[in-house]
């Protein structure tokens, strides 16, 4: 096997007799095997039986005609004896010098003797002309026939007997075969005998002899060459007149009876007087013109063989049809097989999908475009309500989008299906069957679903409800955090990062818009003495009620209060110029001092809270332009609350409980001041 010898080629034919795609090839070349095995057997087989049978033909042939010959012969031998008994001889030179009743009646006893022991059909005794002289019965009157004579003349001149041959004539109503024995006395001829034969007794038997009976087509002939003719000697199977009579022309040349004639021998292959094909055999009976034809048709010669053949074939085609059939059983078994493995390794795989789809709570589909529908897993399906193996219609489907979100899931779908693009969504959902509103994710490519689909959407989709649960969730705690983050805990304002990102935002604005931008500074008067006073507790309440009048003194989008660190607060007031901002700072002032609450340590008059404002106010693109250089944002915001914080300073130094706009003598007055009073502010 050299095409085997590398692995590889050894691996490529074992994986094609796995995947059993030789398995027809197998089947077919034992087939074409058995087919040629089988016709060559058919073959050898025909040719055996066609020598066996022609055998047996020729054997049969040349035992009939042995058979004739030695007929002939003993005729003829005992022909020989009557010539040569000189008593006869005597007898009858004696009867016919003196004809006594008694010699007589001792010549008709030994011709009676001879038809009645020897089988002759009749005997007459002639003389020396042919005439008849004595029957067994008695005298008889008559002569030969011309040829009958011409052989008596030839028996005489000879000296001993003649066969005379077969003869069909009004002599005898039969055909038969004579013999002339010449008689002597002595010394001349003194008549012969005239010996008769009924061929039909004698002579056609012998023919007869075949094995298998009457019922076979077998049958033997006597022929003699007569001119341009064949002459059939003996009757025929099918014409029992024709001995003697019918006749074949020399040119019927298929003829097994003129190929005969024509000197053929061995096994012929023609046809017969009635056109049948036959297997014919001839053989010349000795001393004689005569041929004898044995013949058989060739339906019946080779019927045994043929139904042994038949026999061979059925046998064969039965043996080849039951490898056939258990060749493609063992295929159609070994398919099966690898069907039921695949199926439950099929089975056993979906059974994992569909857990861990439940587990995901994981589902997945394909959407036809050209059926506008939806094939979904168990799992999507139970995802939108749907029973297991529902196939939702695109209509359908829409029902079940959340009607806030579904003009935009029908456009993101839209332009996904016609840009043939990736689709990643997440999406509210109404199930059917009156269940909880739902959040799903879904993810789907363009594909083919199957060989002969047109490109479909095929993809994921995933219930995310607990998960957008959870993380709305977290945003509700991110969002708190941050803005606990950015609240003072004790007076609930904005608190200092929050008022610096106020700040830098506004700022930004304030340069784009070119409006200015006013901040106030406060702090409460004496505020320490009031801690001391009336305790840290009534301070932060203290702190909490000034809070609380500031915030409800501001109201204008945009303006922040803020708790800038201790007692002090910011106001950030966008827009609006200094004097504007002093009317704020005023209205602010007056708010706290509205209050009224108790502080008897105080200088003021009144005995009660009070509040010291710095007003300032800044034109950004101005400040910026001063600033050029310096980078933008917080740094030049600084100048704000540094000149609000100056004029704070300038209003404590006033007397407190006062608004003060801020001025370069402001900036001055706090360059002057000792550390301890600006750290105070
Ligand atoms: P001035 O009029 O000059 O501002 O005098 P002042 O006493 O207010 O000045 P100072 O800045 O020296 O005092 C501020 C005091 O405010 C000191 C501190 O005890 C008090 N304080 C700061 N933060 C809080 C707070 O959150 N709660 C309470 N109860 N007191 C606070
Ligand atoms: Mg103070
Ligand atoms: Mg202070």
């Amino acid at each position: 096997m050299p095409l085997l010898r590398s692995p590889a080629a050894r691996s490529r034919l074992g994986a094609l007799l796995r995947a059993g795609r030789l398995g027809p090839l197998a089947l077919l070349a034992l087939l074409a095997l058995a087919l040629w095995g089988g016709r060559a057997l058919y073959l050898e087989r025909e040719q055996r039986y066609h020598h066996v049978i022609e055998g047996g033909l020729l054997a049969i042939n040349q035992l009939q005609t042995r058979s004739v010959a030695n007929w002939r012969q003993r005729r003829l031998g005992e022909a020989e004896a009557l010539s040569e008994d000189a008593v006869l001889g005597l007898a009858v030179a004696r009867w016919r010098e003196a004809p006594t009743p008694e010699r007589e009646a001792r010549l008709r006893d030994r011709l009676r003797g001879l038809v009645e022991y020897m089988q002759y059909a009749d005997a007459y005794l002639l003389d020396t002309q042919g005439r008849l002289l004595l029957a067994p019965q008695g005298r008889a009157v008559g002569e030969l026939a011309p040829a009958q004579q011409q052989t008596l003349a030839l028996a005489l001149a000879r000296g001993q007997a003649v066969a005379d041959g077969l003869r069909r004539d009004e002599s005898f109503a039969f055909p038969h075969y004579g013999l002339l024995a010449p008689l002597f006395d002595g010394v001349q001829a003194v008549g012969a005998v005239w010996l008769v034969l009924d061929a039909r007794s004698t002579l056609y038997p012998l023919l007869e002899a075949w094995p298998g009976g009457s019922r076979t087509t077998a049958e033997s002939l006597l022929v003699q060459r007569q001119g341009d003719e064949v002459l059939f000697l003996s009757p025929l199977r099918e014409d029992d007149d024709a001995a003697l009579v019918r006749r074949l022309p020399l040119d019927a040349a298929s003829d097994a009876a003129v190929l005969a004639v024509r000197g053929a021998r061995g096994a012929l292959y023609s046809s017969d007087y009635r056109g049948r094909q036959v297997l014919a055999t001839a053989s010349g009976v000795p001393a004689s013109d005569w041929l004898l034809l044995s013949k058989i048709d060739r339906a019946e010669a080779f019927a045994d063989a043929r139904q042994g053949d038949w026999l061979s074939l059925t046998v064969f085609v039965s043996a080849a049809l039951l490898l056939l059939g258990s060749l493609v059983l063992l295929w159609q078994w070994r398919a099966w097989r690898r069907e039921r493995i695949l199926k439950e390794r099929l089975q056993r795989n979906m059974r994992w999908l569909e857990s861990a789809q439940r587990a995901a709570s994981l589902g997945y589909f394909a959407y036809d475009p050209a059926q506008r529908r939806f094939f979904m897993s168990g799992m999507a399906n139970a995802i939108f309500g749907q029973p297991e193996h529902a196939r939702m219609t695109l209509k359908e489907w829409m029902a079940l989008l959340h009607p806030q979100d579904r003009q935009h899931i029908l456009q993101v779908h839209g332009q996904a299906m016609s840009e043939r693009s990736a689709l990643r969504l997440q999406y509210r959902i109404c199930p059917a069957g009156g269940l909880p509103l739902r959040w799903v994710e879904v993810y789907g490519e363009f594909g083919q679903a199957h060989d002969r689909a047109p490109s479909c959407m095929t993809g994921t989709i995933q219930d995310i409800t607990e998960r957008r649960q959870v993380e709305e969730q977290l945003e509700r705690y991110r969002a708190a955090l941050e803005a606990q983050v950015r609240i003072d805990p004790l007076t609930r304002l904005a608190n200092r990062l929050a008022l610096d990102e106020h700040v830098a935002q506004e700022w930004a604005r304030a340069l784009r818009s070119g409006a200015p931008l006013a901040l106030l500074m406060l702090d409460v008067d004496y505020f320490k003495a009031f801690n001391d006073h009336y305790g840290h507790g009534a301070g932060d309440r203290c702190l909490q009620s000034v809070a609380q009048a500031l915030a409800a003194g501001v109201q204008r989008a945009g303006d922040m209060v803020a708790r800038y660190g201790g007692e002090e607060f910011a106001v950030l007031l966008p827009g609006i110029d200094e004097y504007e901002a002093l009317a704020v700072a005023e209205r602010l002032r007056l708010a706290v001092r509205a209050l009224a609450i108790e502080h008897a340590p105080t200088v003021s008059a009144d005995a009660i809270v009070t509040i010291s404002i710095g007003v300032a106010s800044v034109s950004a693109p101005a400040m910026a332009a001063a600033q050029q250089g310096q980078p933008e944002g917080r740094d030049a915001a600084q100048v704000l609350f540094q000149r609000a914080d100056a004029a704070l300073y300038c209003a404590k130094r006033l007397g407190r409980d006062r608004s003060v706009v801020h001025s370069p003598q402001c900036d001055t007055l706090l360059h002057d001041a000792p550390d301890s009073l600006r750290a105070g502010l």
